[in-house]
């Protein structure tokens, strides 16, 4: 039996067991090394001047600090995108906080800014103004960002980016995650790299990025002995785990220009099917890492379609996996408020996530599309 086809599997580059092998000769193994500082230099590097990053035990981790730093307490309100993993919300209610769901729209799947502005007008009007703006890059697709920064600057309200799968990918020819106020990236086994589990907080300031570390590193008081005044959280990346992200960043720019190429590969694929649309950019302002191609069934009826497409890939060995279920419809969230319509939920009913690996291979592809020939009709 030939292996599974994988949705978006780990990718090692080669460089990574050097560094793990350099932290554990020097015994550096533990939450604190040269490999950590390390990994967020080439970070920042790659981000650009002006943001400084902290490495974390993972993207969820880091959106629960982005909110602590953004003074987010227990009663305020946080609004939301709603067509994202439950990762990106979870926090707001380990704060004590409440979220606001905004919906998406069409172009780029992310939080739609007419939306986005409404929510803000009507909870201003209810007498309670939202803390936070957290926005996402879905599936690497950069989000509106002109329109959500004029509104987040026209009413104060700060913007934590996540783009935990949006590494590498660009809006305006700059860096997702460094647009927002806060960014956030995850490293966990299915993104764009990763370091078997991580994540890392992009800051605007120095001072910020110490402040980071210091809540990650259970909040000690600077004192010959344990005091702490304030509530401190065990969220810093391991140094093995900061190696594995170092070698994965000397090739992250080539699995970059794979995933695109896996897009365009199912853009050929689909090309004669007018009920399949490939998930791409809408326009040249904007560049996707493509972490996840997605496709959209035109259909009246879509639902069933998409679970007989699901149905078809399982059978033969291929990974796919259906949409985010909107967060607003999601039982853990039912009772919070929605502010949109029907977009986010109709992206999930009509969507699919296909193979998106860097390590896809040729054999892989043509298996893939041996499979859409033969089954699906045009
Ligand atoms: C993966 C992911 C997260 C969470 O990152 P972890 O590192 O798994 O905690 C948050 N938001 C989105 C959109 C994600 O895809």
């Amino acid at each position: 039996m030939s292996s599974r086809i994988r949705l978006s599997s780990p990718h090692m580059g080669g460089g990574e067991l050097k560094y793990i092998k350099e932290a554990i000769d020097t015994n550096w193994v533990a939450p604190v090394g040269a490999n950590i500082s390390n990994f967020e230099k080439d970070l920042e590097n790659y981000l650009g001047e002006g943001n400084h990053v902290t490495a974390l035990s993972s993207g969820t981790a880091a959106i629960h600090l982005a909110l602590i730093l953004a003074g987010v307490e227990k009663g305020d309100e946080v609004i939301c995108q709603s067509l994202t993993f439950a990762a990106s919300a979870f926090p707001i209610l380990y704060q004590g906080a409440i979220p606001v769901f905004v919906d998406s729209e069409r172009e780029t799947w992310n939080m739609c800014p007419n939306y986005l502005e409404e929510a803000i007008k009507d909870r201003i009007k209810k007498g309670i103004k939202p803390k936070v703006i957290i926005l996402v890059h879905i599936f690497g697709m950069p989000a509106k960002m002109d329109e959500i920064i004029r509104i987040s600057k026209k009413y104060g309200i700060p913007i934590i980016e996540d783009a935990a799968e949006a590494l590498g990918s660009e809006y305006n020819g700059q860096k997702c995650g460094t647009l927002g106020d806060f960014g956030i990236f995850s490293f966990n086994g299915n993104k764009v790299i990763t370091t078997s589990g991580g994540g890392a907080l992009v800051t605007k300031s120095k001072p910020l990025k110490e402040k980071t570390i210091y809540l990650a590193t259970q909040a000690k008081d600077n004192l010959p002995y344990y005091q702490h005044s304030q509530l401190g959280f065990n969220y810093r990346m391991s140094n093995i785990s900061a190696g594995i992200g170092r070698g994965q960043m000397e090739v992250l720019d080539g699995y970059i220009s794979i995933r695109r190429s896996n897009n365009k590969f199912y853009y050929n694929l689909f090309k004669p099917y007018k009920f399949i649309e490939v998930f791409s950019e809408y326009n040249s302002k904007i560049k996707s890492n493509h972490w996840l191609t997605c496709i959209l069934l035109k259909k009246d009826e879509p639902i069933e379609d998409v679970k007989r497409l699901f149905d078809l890939f399982k059978t033969n060995n291929i990974e796919s996996k259906l949409m985010w279920k909107p967060l607003h419809m999601q039982p853990i969230f039912s009772s919070y408020s929605f502010y949109g319509n029907r977009i986010a939920e109709s992206i999930f009913e009509q969507g699919l996530c296909l193979p998106s690996g860097s390590n896809l291979t040729k054999t892989e592809k043509e298996t893939i599309a041996e499979v859409v020939l033969m089954h699906i009709d045009d």
